[in-house]
């Protein structure tokens, strides 16, 4: 069984986004598609390891969110069965909905950071619950519910590794810093330390993470998650609580990860890459919606 990375140098910035080439002598399983803006990188990567887009004929994404599966309908609209959660099915046959609410966040920079979102043919999706084993070219992975970044997050379990999409958190090659990705609407605290527990149980030997690249750390970077996840919701919690306005809020708790990604040794441009990936906006809003909602 083979791995390989491919980097889709989303905003022509490497390390921020990944999809994975994943084989056992039989055709190529696709994990992630990243969005349709970084199709060309994708394609230009595929040929590089000498596979042209028809040879794809299954892709397995983590969850709809558009870095990950942007481009999910467009790989079906070409014959390939892509495997989902069920929560997140209807959304790429119809990702009408998908498309408004991001519009609503990105507005006229919807299509230079996302490209076009095309729904996928019914049939060519497949969905898939928790504990479902997918046999396809000679593998065997299997689903893991795993919400509190989204209810709609599935981890990929292969062998001992796992395709952890955005569960593991982030990390970009170049520093120890993990960094926490917790956007509106589903982020969920206590239910996300659940998956955690689910993670460590599972005694993986590598996670894959779309944000970015392998690591075998994989317990004490499960920790710092659960640690970071408290630090996180209580420091925009303290920044809400001292009724600061939107930007004012956003560059405090920008500066707090920032020192804290310096601290474990990231550069400037890589703390760069950290929010690229990871937009700062969208955890204070997440956060700010988990404790509204927890407050109710
Ligand atoms: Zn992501």
């Amino acid at each position: 069984m083979n791995v390989e990375v491919l980097d889709l140098e989303y905003r022509d910035t490497p390390h921020t986004i990944a999809a994975f080439l994943v084989s056992a002598g039989r055709g190529p399983v696709l994990v992630e598609t990243g969005p349709a803006s970084t199709l060309p990188a994708l394609e230009r990567r595929l040929k590089e390891h000498g596979v042209t887009v028809g040879d794809v004929r299954h892709v397995l994404v983590t969850h709809i969110h558009l870095d990950h599966a942007g481009a999910a309908g467009w790989w079906a609209a070409r014959g390939a069965q892509v495997y989902v959660h069920g929560r997140g099915a209807p959304h790429l046959i119809d990702p009408s909905r998908l498309v408004a609410s991001a519009t609503r966040i990105y507005g006229d920079r919807m299509d230079m950071l996302w490209g076009t979102v095309t729904p996928a043919p019914a049939e060519r999706v497949t969905v898939v619950e928790d504990g479902d084993a997918i046999e396809v070219e000679g593998l065997r992975f299997t689903a893991l519910d795993t919400p509190g970044h989204a209810r709609h997050h599935h981890v990929y379990r292969l062998e001992d590794i796992a395709f952890t999409g955005d569960a593991a958190g982030i990390r970009i090659p170049g520093s120890g810093w993990i960094d926490l990705p917790a956007p509106p609407p589903e982020f969920d605290l206590e239910v996300w330390k659940q998956t955690l527990a689910r993670l460590r149980a599972e005694k993986l030997t590598a996670i894959y993470r779309t944000h970015f690249g392998p690591s075998t750390e994989v317990s004490a970077e499960l920790d710092r998650v659960e640690a970071l996840l408290d630090e996180t919701v209580e420091t925009i919690g303290a920044l809400e609580a001292r009724k600061l306005e939107r930007p004012a809020m956003l560059a405090a708790y920008r500066e707090w990860v920032a020192e804290q990604a310096r601290a474990d040794g990231a550069g400037e441009d890589t703390i760069r890459t950290y929010e690229i990936a990871n937009p700062r906006d969208m955890s204070v809003d997440g956060v700010i919606r988990y404790l509204n909602r927890r407050e109710r």
